[in-house]
């Protein structure tokens, strides 16, 4: 029996962030995953939201996949392309990056950090106690853990293990996307049929072709045949365009499901373990790596016994309506993306309404991310929004707040008189900043908002305090999110 203070299974990005930010709280963290390497069997999500890059860059390692990436500054909505260069980030575009290479890359940063594998087995169970979870494994070896986090996916055995209800919708559709050649020039671009969308496009190489077609009634299982491709193509198309030297074809349906609860006891759900969806609007991933980045440091405090284990509830509070959210507007862009003359006329009347400016700007906020806000009460509009990555002047020199966060812990930071804040009871755990701001400050969907003079920031960037100086709320805020003051 080995011992660790957290057991991730699965290696994935949602398990491969967790770990990262685990590892950067100084929590001794072990990652059980089933390949043997980060190589993946099918190309899966194709790119990066504007949050998720500014959660890398808040542990500075954006421009690791920003340089691999192709920026565009758009977010698609079913019938209208919609520009997104005003978003308020210094990072407003979406990044076109295969699954694979955002994989290789993570896992070369959790490379660099304290976290142990144990490749090419899987969980096959764990039983927990008032203590732990022990954790057993394909070859017959057992961790034993404080606690568990199921970052496996959606047929997640830890969920399924642990008795977690996952509520939804069953599909409706399947789809099959594919990487082949095809012996005459397609239709380029994207079609909505009866049943739903219809996407062909050059692949890298500018030869082969990578797309994703409806199939005419919904299918299930994981291995289809390259006859159903052919059927699906001559649906839409009249043509199967001769495909041949398929390299990949997989099957993906729109069912839509939640796990009830993110915690059993000592045991937690994070990523597609969590919710699954159709990828439409390309969201799964994104989200799984912003849960990590919720749950992270506070598993790492509860851990560390800084923080009681309520903390954890916090996870449970804020993920799960982000990800209903998520499941929402997926249903929505499925159902728009059907192509009967009413399902027709409706995508027109919504497309014109999304180019208006307010819904434009609500629903590039929404499908960047960067409008999540966590219901942390009433308060200045900065309250439980993420943290905008401002310029600041300090004693040091210039920084950015990003910056701040790169070693993921709690920062105060004082825009007023400078020194007037004591926190000697936090400081074994926050940072204090002193600094000046001449930035206006803006928030996604908001708009421009007061300038604030003290904030609280979490090490997962969002504001858990607004205040003054002098106003009381700072302890008891502190105390909240960062456990209770040391005895002086
Ligand atoms: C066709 C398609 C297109 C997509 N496009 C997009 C997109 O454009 N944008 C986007 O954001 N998302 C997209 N997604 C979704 C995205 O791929 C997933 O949301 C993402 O991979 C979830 O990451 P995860 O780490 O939570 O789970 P997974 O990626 O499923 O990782 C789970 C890991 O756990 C391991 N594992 C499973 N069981 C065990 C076990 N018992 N023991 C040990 N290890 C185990 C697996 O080997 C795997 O490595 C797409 C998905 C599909 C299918």
């Amino acid at each position: 029996m080995t011992d660790h203070a957290v057991v991730i299974s699965g290696g994935g990005p949602t398990g491969l962030m967790l770990a990262g930010e685990l590892a950067l709280a100084g929590v001794d963290v072990a990652t059980v995953e089933r390949r043997v390497n980060q190589e993946l069997a099918s190309s899966r999500a194709r790119g990066l939201h504007p949050r998720t890059i500014e959660m890398l860059d808040q542990r500075g390692i954006a421009e690791r996949f920003v340089s691999q990436g192709q920026k565009h500054q758009v977010a698609l909505f079913p019938g209208a392309v919609l520009d997104s260069s005003d978003l308020p980030t210094r990072h407003n575009y979406w990044l076109g990056l295969r699954q694979q290479q955002f994989e290789n890359t993570l896992a070369d940063w959790v490379g660099e950090l304290p976290v142990t594998f144990y490749r090419g087995r899987e969980v096959t169970g764990f039983a927990q106690d008032g203590t732990g979870v022990d954790v057993t494994l394909s070859d017959g070896a057992s961790l034993r853990a404080s606690y568990l986090v199921g970052c496996d996916g959606g047929r997640s055995l830890i969920r399924k293990a642990a008795g977690i209800d996952f509520p939804g919708w069953d599909p409706d559709i399947s789809y099959l996307i594919f990487e082949a050649e095809m012996a005459e020039e397609p239709v380029w671009g994207i079609l909505n049929g009866e049943k739903g969308i219809y996407a062909l496009g050059k692949l890298e190489d500018g030869k082969r072709v990578g797309g994703v077609v409806t199939e005419q009634r919904l299918e299930q299982g994981d291995n289809p045949a390259l006859e159903e491709l052919r059927a699906a193509l001559v649906a839409a198309y009249g043509t199967d365009y001769g495909v041949r030297n398929v390299t990949w074809l997989s099957r993906f349906t729109d069912a839509a499901r939640q796990a009830a609860t993110y915690r059993e006891g000592r045991v937690l759900l994070a990523g597609d373990a969590a919710h699954i969806h159709s990828p439409a609007g390309g969201q799964g991933l994104n989200i799984g790596i912003q849960d990590a980045v919720n749950l992270g440091w506070k598993l790492a405090q509860v851990v560390g016994c800084t923080s009681p284990e309520s903390l954890l509830d916090t996870y449970q509070t804020e993920r799960h309506p982000a990800a209903a959210r998520v499941l929402q507007h997926t249903m929505a862009i499925t159902a728009l993306n059907r192509g009967d003359d009413r399902t027709n006329a409706l995508r027109k009347m919504m497309s014109g309404v999304m180019k208006m400016d307010e819904p434009h700007r609500w629903y590039t906020a929404t499908m960047s991310g960067l409008d999540i806000r966590y219901d942390l009460g009433e308060g200045h509009p900065l309250l439980g929004h993420r943290m905008p990555d401002l310029d600041l002047i300090t004693a040091n020199g210039p920084l950015r707040v990003f910056t701040l966060l790169y070693d993921a812990r709690p920062v105060l930071l004082n825009l007023g008189e400078p020194a007037s804040l004591d926190i000697t009871p936090w400081a074994d755990r926050v940072k204090l900043i002193d600094a000046g701001c001449d930035d206006t400050w803006v928030l996604p969907v908001l708009g421009e908002v007061t300038a604030p003079t003290v904030v609280l920031i979490r090490p997962d960037g969002y504001v858990a305090w607004v205040g003054e100086q002098t106003e009381p709320g700072l302890s008891d805020a502190l105390s909240t999110w960062f456990g209770p003051p040391r005895a002086m």
